[in-house]
């Protein structure tokens, strides 16, 4: 048995990597050929990497482990072409990640928790609560296997799955830090965002020290009271201390952020609330971003009609806003945005 515990490769940061190696006596270089290894699809030893040393690739095997890409326990396919993959972790949890074809475009969207603590009123992943973080080594498994499954790179990245990413800083800062290193996926940072529902402290964090990502913040409401009755995380960092951290992220990044916004029928879709929201974000360099509810079995909220959605657009336009409308994906398979949650999520007995 080895001293240490065998250690996943992919919770590892090319930083750290490199600091091992340099406490081996080994050059940084090796530490650049591990990681092009390790990504190498179907490489699962480093007895089978004939560039390093024998020596070398021992003490590797001794030490890590090259986790294999997830495999799904379940999926589903939806009409348009929306995969759902439930993929389980080693202690049994379950998380779902989510490969969302459109034209030319392939999203893969990602999960950063078992489950979540914010209990957003129109979210099935709330429903779970929290049961833990997930590791960078998970989050490297999920993207993994959604390649395997696909058998194609995605173009995009998007950690708006199960959980608030900024709740999870340090493995969704080691996750989008590796995938854009050179020897790994080379990734681009433009094609990776981060989606938080107003966790400030993460916020604050990504401001002093930004992330290789483009940012989304999921707002959903133009007044503390309807944002505290859906997002209770408002009634702890309330909409004028977020948009005025925004700012300061926007100013620090020099970049526009998404701005999510999820329409509820009666709740949040008058033409007054499009008005608020042009307003609230005059001053923040933002696109708005509409997303018709899907509808989850069990939450009393409804999607509004197309012609209110629309009008709601309209509203935002004439008030001089940038908005889109997204187009719901997957939303017959529960893959759609606020749709992940697992009812058998709990440790197997
Ligand atoms: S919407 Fe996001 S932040 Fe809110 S409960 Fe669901 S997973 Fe958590």
């Amino acid at each position: 048995m080895s001293a240490n515990p065998v250690q996943d490769i992919f919770n590892y940061s090319p930083r750290q990597l490199t600091g091992l190696m340099q406490s081996w006596g080994e050059t940084p270089f090796r530490a650049k050929q591990i990681m092009a290894a390790a990504w190498t699809p179907g490489t699962s030893l480093f007895s089978q990497v004939s560039m390093l040393p024998l020596a070398l690739r021992k003490k590797l095997d001794d030490f890590f482990l090259i986790s294999k890409p997830f495999m799904p326990k379940n999926l589903v396919t939806s009409t348009d072409g929306t995969s759902k993959a439930l993929f389980e972790l080693s202690d049994k949890l379950q998380i779902e990640s989510v490969a969302i074809p459109f034209r030319n475009r392939l999203t893969f969207c990602l999960s950063s928790q078992v489950g979540c603590s914010l209990g957003c009123r129109f979210c099935a992943t709330a429903r779970m609560g929290f049961i833990r973080n997930l590791t960078t080594a998970e989050l490297v498994g999920q993207l993994r296997g959604l390649i395997a499954l696909v058998k194609r790179l995605p173009t995009s990245i998007v950690l708006m799955g199960m959980g608030e990413p900024l709740q999870n800083l340090d493995s969704v800062r080691s996750f989008v830090e590796l995938i854009h290193h050179p020897q790994a996926l080379n990734w681009s940072a433009n094609k990776t965002t981060i989606s938080t529902s107003g966790w400030l402290p993460g916020l604050e964090a990504i401001t002093q020290n930004p992330l290789p990502a483009k940012l989304a913040f999921s707002l959903n409401a133009v007044t503390d009271g309807m944002r505290s009755q859906i997002m209770p995380v408002n009634r702890r960092y309330p909409l004028a201390d977020i948009l005025a951290a925004l700012k300061k992220y926007a100013q620090a990044k020099q970049e526009s952020i998404t701005v999510e916004y999820v329409l509820l029928k009666g709740v949040n879709d008058r033409p007054e609330d499009a008005r608020i929201l042009a307003r609230l974000l005059k001053s923040l360099p933002s696109k708005i971003n509409l997303i018709p509810w899907n509808e989850v079995a069990g939450i009393p909220f409804h999607s509004p009609s197309a012609e209110i959605v629309q009008q709601f657009k309209t509203e935002l336009l004439k008030q001089g806003a940038l908005a889109t409308l997204r187009l719901s994906r997957g939303a017959a398979i529960g893959a759609a945005c606020g749709q992940l949650a697992r009812q058998h999520h709990r440790r197997a007995a």
